[in-house]
């Protein structure tokens, strides 16, 4: 049996006829960048999240750049996130002149350490981004309980948390902006790439709006120096069929993941952990395991595909050498980078393939 890291091609097959007819609608009325069809998109995605504002944008990491020159956060300013989390938080945050502060996860839940987060404040700290890894809801109350204490502003980074909720309000409602990422093997998955931001406030939404597109209002008319983070139309028009089905895939993710998790908690293995008022929408499905590499090569011999997510954290990253961090610094993501595996999981995942993933990861997997 084969199993597949995920089956983009099963989710295209299950709704072929209304994607190609959506390609043809843009293709004859040529909405081929930003414009009508990606706000609609847009508007559609906010409404579902119960968000105020969405700003249609190129992809995840242009979401987070762009949310931050909207907020005002630039050279001078402190951003305090987690260290694991992928490249584009730390990257966006480094983009727009100010500096990343990073902090350690919580060993459970893989969310960002908030008592660790208030020992980093200081005069320079501008914001704080929680990064809901692998759709395991943070804790925003106490994100935004301890951002309202030192008045600074939130940002969700919301690219693997598609409709993940923490305490019944949506990730991407809590923070003063909130990114996701379209990337094709996301939760909710373009044909390419594209993103999207939530904002809190309307003139914020219209600022957002002109940042991602040459800071401009009128055609040739330039407010601000912005750049070209615009969503293109066929995007927009694929990802406005795929919305409709989010939350039955989003479920049939959860009834997957929750299928793994009793056996692999049966026999004591570590697995994601929820916040007490999380949900996770299991972006990925990861599993701790102290010998990796022999687990990993022997899942690809049976033909299973499985990933790490990620490898390497932000503060021990070449890129990030001017942080002057050293292996020891963040000791709880550090021994997670060394344990994680992430298994398959895929809407259409089908029970003999999650039994068959079960059983060959038995048979070689320790503790
Ligand atoms: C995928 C991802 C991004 C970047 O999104 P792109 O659309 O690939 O630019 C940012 N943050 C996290 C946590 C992600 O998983």
């Amino acid at each position: 049996m084969k199993v597949p890291f995920l089956d983009l091609d099963a989710q295209y097959q299950s709704i072929k006829p209304q994607i190609l007819a959506a390609i043809d609608s843009v293709l004859e009325k040529k909405d081929f960048i930003q414009g009508k069809r990606c706000q609609d998109f847009a508007d559609h995605f906010v409404k579902l999240h119960g968000g105020n504002y969405g700003v249609p944008c190129a992809n995840g990491t242009s979401a987070i750049t762009v949310a931050l020159r909207t907020l005002g956060i630039g050279a001078g300013d402190e951003v305090i996130t987690q260290t694991n989390t992928f490249f584009a938080t730390v990257e966006a945050i480094a983009e727009v002149g100010a500096t990343p502060v990073l902090v350690d996860c919580n060993a459970n839940t893989y969310g960002i350490d908030v008592e660790q987060v208030a020992t980093k404040i200081n005069s320079k700290t501008k914001a704080i981004i929680a990064v809901h890894l692998y759709g395991n809801a943070g804790n925003m109350e106490a994100v935004t309980t301890l951002a309202k204490k030192h008045k600074l502003l939130v940002l969700e980074d919301c690219a693997q948390a598609h409709m993940t909720k923490f305490d019944g309000v949506a990730a991407g409602a809590w923070g003063d902006a909130s990114t996701f990422s379209f990337y094709p093997g996301k939760n909710l998955g373009a044909y390419g790439d594209a993103g999207l931001i939530i904002f809190k406030d309307e003139e914020q939404f219209k600022l957002g709006s002109m940042l991602v597109n040459h800071g401009r209002t009128k055609k040739y008319e330039h407010d601000y120096l912005a750049g070209n983070f615009r969503m293109d139309g066929l995007q927009a028009a694929i990802l406005d069929v795929k919305l409709p089905h989010l939350d039955t895939w989003t479920k049939k993710r959860q009834e997957a993941a929750a299928y793994y998790d009793v056996a692999f908690k049966e026999r004591g293995f570590k697995v994601i952990e929820k916040e007490a008022k999380g949900t996770c929408v299991y972006h990925l499905y990861v599993v701790e395991v102290s010998n990796r590499d022999e687990v990993m090569s022997s899942l690809k011999e049976k033909g299973i595909e499985t990933g790490i997510h990620y490898p390497v954290p932000m503060h021990l990253q070449p890129a990030m050498s001017s942080l002057g961090h050293k292996q020891g610094d963040f000791p709880v993501a550090e021994k997670a980078a060394e344990r994680i595996v992430s298994l398959p999981i895929f809407p259409e995942m089908t029970k003999e393939q999650m039994d068959y993933v079960i059983k060959s990861f038995f048979e070689v997997a320790k503790k």
